[in-house]
């Protein structure tokens, strides 16, 4: 019954994330398209995920850690790789040497990448600070790091690929302030000299609806995986396709007598005799808690309410007069388009966002492909 699928499964659709990243790179139309994969590739599996965008279109990586970037290098992907979030502490020459761009966010992160004494020239993309309040170099310090990238450019001791900012996508009015901030940044870069083949600030918001904030490239991280990053369009809409499927199997089903509580602290209790199923995902494996009382889940083509707390490793589903076996398949969430929830769904239900929902999958959770 099981078809040897483990018992608690990410299942991911790579070809979703190959025709998402195809989709969002045909409308921004931009010369180059950076997928995200920090965190994991959004809980999907960095490395297979990194593969599946660079066959959509992506040329190039996105990651926050040096580690990150360093880990899709040994699992064989020579692709080109930004990462920008540091320790402070950071020894940048294991990722030059590894040709991975390092963001550089303040004075101190440029004089150590040009110090980095790495075999070959390291290559930087200066990260601007335009509103988030951040990570970033400061509007102050513009003047100062850009002519210290030039000089140390000029001596050979770097090169300067690329300048970026990140939006806040607050409202419409605050990422244009962001973009005029970013203006003005580039033309302050131009006076010092420094000329950035790789001007980007939009994410996947702003790559789908602000054109005037495209530039170069684009980063394409929650469209990727086929998620919105909009309250007000849901994926369908914007012609993506969530690549995650979350599912587990039946472990019990039980009769249960009305009266009878449910879960820690009988959150809820039965008012008519009904049939519980028992689900072996909880909070460890990045089920919210939170989300008790609100979720539903698919089991047998069919959604049903989770009653009671969900707990470290398990949830309980009332699956009523429904014909529904141990062993059989519950999704709690894939493509909407399949009548399962969406992680779109469990946000709403835990009060957070579709990222969330993805990025803090388990361990305990086996990522599986096709
Ligand atoms: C995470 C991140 C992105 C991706 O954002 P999405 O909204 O997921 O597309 C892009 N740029 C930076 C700097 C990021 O940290």
């Amino acid at each position: 019954m099981n078809d040897g699928r483990p018992l608690r499964e990410a299942a991911v659709d790579l070809s979703a994330i190959a025709e998402n990243v195809a989709r969002l790179v045909r409308a921004a139309g931009t010369p180059h398209a950076m997928a995200v994969v920090k965190a994991d590739g959004y809980g999907h599996g960095a490395a297979p995920a990194a593969r599946a965008a660079l066959e959509g279109g992506a040329d190039w990586l996105g990651v926050a850690d040096l580690a990150e970037g360093l880990a899709l290098r040994e699992a064989g992907i020579g692709a080109p790789v930004l990462a920008w979030l540091h320790d402070p502490d950071a020894d940048f020459r294991p990722a030059i040497e590894a040709g991975i761009d390092i963001g550089v966010s303040t004075l101190d992160q440029l004089e150590a990448v040009a110090d980095a004494d790495a075999a070959g020239p390291p290559a930087v993309q200066l990260k601007v600070e335009t509103g988030l309040s951040r990570n970033g170099l400061s509007p102050a310090d513009w003047p100062a790091a850009f002519e210290r990238a030039a000089l140390l450019e000029r001596a050979g001791l770097l090169r300067v690929r690329g300048i970026f900012s990140h939006l806040s996508n607050a409202s419409p009015e605050d990422d244009a302030a962001a973009l005029d901030s970013f203006r003005t940044a580039l033309t302050l870069a131009a006076d010092a000299g420094l000329e950035p083949q790789l001007r980007h600030l939009a994410s996947t918001a702003a790559a789908i609806r602000r054109p005037e904030t495209r530039f170069d490239l684009v980063r394409l991280g929650i469209g990727a995986y086929g998620l919105s990053p909009f309250g007000d369009a849901s994926a369908g809409e914007l012609g993506l396709r969530p690549a995650m499927t979350l599912r587990s199997r039946v472990a019990a089903v039980r009769e249960i007598d009305a009266g009878a509580g449910v879960s820690y602290d009988y959150t809820w209790r039965a008012e008519a005799p009904t049939r519980l199923a028992l689900v072996p995902l909880g909070y460890a494996d990045g089920v919210p808690r939170a989300a008790s009382g609100r979720a539903e889940v698919q089991i047998g083509g069919r959604r049903h309410p989770v009653r009671g707390r969900i707990a470290m490793d398990q949830l309980v589903v009332d699956v009523g007069e429904s014909a529904v076996s141990v062993g059989d398949q519950v999704v709690l969430f894939g493509d909407p388009a399949s009548g399962c929830p969406g992680a779109d769904d469990w946000a709403d239900w835990a009060g957070t966002i579709n990222y969330e929902i993805v990025t803090r999958i388990g361990p305990r959770v086996q990522r599986t492909y096709s």
